[in-house]
């Protein structure tokens, strides 16, 4: 058996060396207890500001401890009646091979519904950021024109599309010629950029958004941030998911102010966790289950092989190694 644990708190980028992974006994099976068996695991950005000795939404990764993300594992032994030996369980928890659990805050999902790594992304966290983001803080409207960051990445890829379900104009940004012709031809981008080969975002954005920008979902911040508020309409809709580029920053660089352009554009920048719309969940997993039924949401993934490649995984996303969303396969 195996865990992986912080070993240091990273300053800047995270590296193999702020990881340990370790050898550890199978654990013993109480009464009321299940063992379960990790078979996928989750990495996401956010793990970054955990990784962080700071107060946030969520507590902070203690040093020496597990990391914990969500997992999607498989029930091997049972002593707890409300789970059988084969069940398949998701939940958030430790970064460890086989553990036990009372059952508490996991739930059961269908392996024939869908395959076992979408409950992590299209039907999960990700899925849902992207679905409330968009239709709670985005309230998008037919015939606007709305631009994603991160737009190749697990939240990204399924803004993209359900604007287009909402009828609206998609520009889309990444980071690689590869993922802007995936924008386009999966994900049904009308308009993509990539904004490591683009010199003027703010004129890039202008061009793929000649009538202006409604909504911005934003995945990213910084640089890429500033070109697109710099071509934002009237009452327009700024909805911060994410800033990934600022997440490995030692001191936080500044950019144009923005505070000029929301006023002159009456225009609403609003901050979100997906968490916010927990009671929502089921609601929202329903609306996704029943898009991707009818064909009208596609999700891409990026599966890594091995348990003790989690580490790098999550470091990958940093370097935009992922195409949809990042899981690793534990076996
Ligand atoms: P992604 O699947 O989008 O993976 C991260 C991607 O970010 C990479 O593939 C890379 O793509 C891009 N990236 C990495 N570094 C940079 C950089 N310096 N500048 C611009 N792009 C960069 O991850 P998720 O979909 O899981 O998350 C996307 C964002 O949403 C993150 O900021 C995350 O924190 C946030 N989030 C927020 C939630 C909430 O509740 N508010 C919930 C879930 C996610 P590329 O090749 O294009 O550079």
């Amino acid at each position: 058996n195996k865990e992986i644990l912080l070993k240091n708190r990273p300053d800047g980028k995270p590296s193999i060396s702020d990881f340990e992974i370790r050898e550890i006994d199978e654990p013993q099976l109480n009464d009321g207890e299940i063992l379960i068996e990790a078979q996928y695991i989750s990495v996401d950005p956010y793990l970054r500001g955990r990784m962080k000795d700071q107060k946030s939404y969520i507590e902070p990764f203690k040093l020496d401890e597990p990391m914990s993300s969500a997992l999607v594992v498989k029930v091997t032994q049972s002593k707890n009646d409300s789970f059988s030996e084969g069940d398949f369980l998701m939940g958030n928890l430790p970064w460890k091979k086989i553990q036990t659990s009372n059952g508490e805050n996991l739930r059961k999902v269908d392996a024939n519904q869908a395959p076992l790594s979408a409950y992590l992304g299209i039907l999960g966290m990700t899925g849902l950021t992207a679905y409330f983001g968009l239709t709670d803080i985005g309230e998008p409207k037919e015939g606007e024109t709305i631009v994603v960051s991160g737009a190749a990445g697990a939240v990204g890829s399924v803004v993209g599309q359900i604007a287009k379900i909402k009828g609206l104009k998609t520009v889309g940004i990444a980071g690689s010629d590869e993922k802007v012709q995936m924008l386009k031809e999966k994900f049904g981008y009308d308009e993509a950029v990539n904004y490591k080969t683009t010199q003027d975002m703010a004129k890039a954005i202008n061009e793929g958004a000649p009538n202006g920008v409604d909504v911005y979902f934003d995945n990213v911040g910084g640089e890429v941030s500033d070109g697109v508020l710099a071509n934002i309409n009237h009452f327009a809709r700024v909805i911060n998911c994410g800033a990934i580029s600022l997440y490995n920053e030692t001191e936080m660089p500044t950019g144009p102010r923005v505070e000029p352009i929301l006023v002159k554009n009456s225009a609403k920048m609003q901050g979100f966790i997906v968490r916010n719309y927990q009671d929502q969940f089921q609601d929202g997993i329903k609306q996704l289950a029943t898009w991707l039924q009818e064909d009208k949401l596609k999700f891409e993934e990026t599966i890594v092989e091995g348990f003790e490649n989690t580490p790098q995984a999550f470091i990958d996303l940093f370097d935009g190694k992922n195409k949809g969303k990042m899981v690793v396969k534990t076996s």
